[in-house]
């Protein structure tokens, strides 16, 4: 016997629509799952795709979703609905209690932005942004890079680093639009700025080329000191696998709410021990609670930094709500 499945898809608008590489990201859509067994008791989970992230679509996992007859029996997911998977999976960990306060390892007050990573706005902006992240506690920044000249950027860079304490760590991401000798550029550069202690600290670089230039940003990270990070090559952990395989041995930035099944994620997490940073797909609560759950589970140190400064982007209320509060307004 199953247990109650219902279904509420959900569209949320960002403040500002996000710069992707495919377009303006104007609307985040997803669902709401909720199930319910014969004690009245509930769990949720949320679906929240991102297509250009491999990815099935909101339709595609509504179908997927509608076609079980409004009854969850645990049956098997395919591989092709990673967030479908995710979203299944957590509502049954929701319902078993697994999931509320798992996450509460990481405190949610302004001490909390220690543990998260804060988001800078691309260009010179940043070094105007910088100071207020840092007043709001983060310790770690994410600046995207490869969005205007290389040159002055790099010099941005310079001064953003001359404007951070020490023990601040800087994360750049390139989302895969560098070329071979860009990516060279930065990483000489980023290498200039860790060989000084007195300045503060490149993480790493994420995503330098794309996808599929796997090989080379192998070899880039034996090349340079600095870290590199993959993040559009393993949007799923079939993708994490394969790099893995591949020998990749630098950071994964796993965004778990897109990865597919949480079990099978921590289990790769538990045999392998990869380097990962957790990251947000821009889900509500309910999926942030999940994606925070299996990030306490399979990196109990909270370092490094998680890339969970995503609260404030809709042009909602929606990050005040508990999941069942935000289940009823929808
Ligand atoms: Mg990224």
């Amino acid at each position: 016997m199953g247990v109650e499945l219902a279904i509420r898809l959900y569209q949320r608008r960002f403040a500002q629509p996000l710069h992707t590489a495919h377009g303006p990201w104007v609307w985040r859509e997803g669902l709401l799952l909720r199930l319910r067994d014969s004690l009245g008791r509930v769990g949720y989970g949320e679906v929240a795709p991102i297509p250009w992230f491999s990815s099935e679509s909101v339709a595609e996992a509504l179908a997927f979703c509608h076609a079980q007859g409004g009854e969850w029996r645990c049956g098997e997911i395919p591989n092709s609905l990673p967030a479908t998977q995710f979203g299944l999976e957590s509502a049954q960990a929701d319902l078993a209690g697994q999931i509320a306060g798992q996450e509460s390892a990481i405190p949610t007050d302004s001490l909390a932005n220690a543990a998260i990573c804060g988001l800078l706005p691309a260009g010179e902006t940043a070094l105007e942004i910088a100071p207020q992240r840092l007043a709001q506690g983060h310790r770690t920044l994410k600046w995207k890079i490869g969005v205007g000249s290389i040159a002055d950027e790099i010099r941005w860079l310079d001064q953003l680093v001359g404007n951070l304490p020490s023990d601040a760590r800087l994360r750049l991401d390139a989302n895969g639009g560098l070329s071979l000798a860009q990516a060279e550029q930065w990483l000489t550069a980023c290498d200039r700025i860790n060989a000084n202690p007195q300045l503060a600290t490149v993480e790493h670089l994420e995503q330098p080329l794309p996808p599929d230039q796997l090989a080379a940003m192998t070899a880039l990270g034996e090349r340079y000191h600095t870290a590199i990070a993959l993040d559009e090559s393993v949007a799923t952990l079939a993708q994490l696998e394969h790099c893995w395989q591949q020998g990749w041995r630098g950071v994964f930035v796993v965004k778990p709410a897109i990865a597919g099944s949480p079990q099978q994620l921590e289990a790769f997490c538990q045999q392998h021990q990869p380097h990962l940073v957790f990251s947000s797909a821009f889900e509500t609560i309910v999926g942030r609670q999940a994606a925070l759950a299996i990030a306490a589970r399979c990196s109990p140190s909270l370092a490094p930094a998680l890339g969970f400064g995503t609260q404030g982007w809709f042009a909602d209320d929606w990050d005040t709500l508990t999941p069942a509060e935000l289940w009823d307004r929808l």
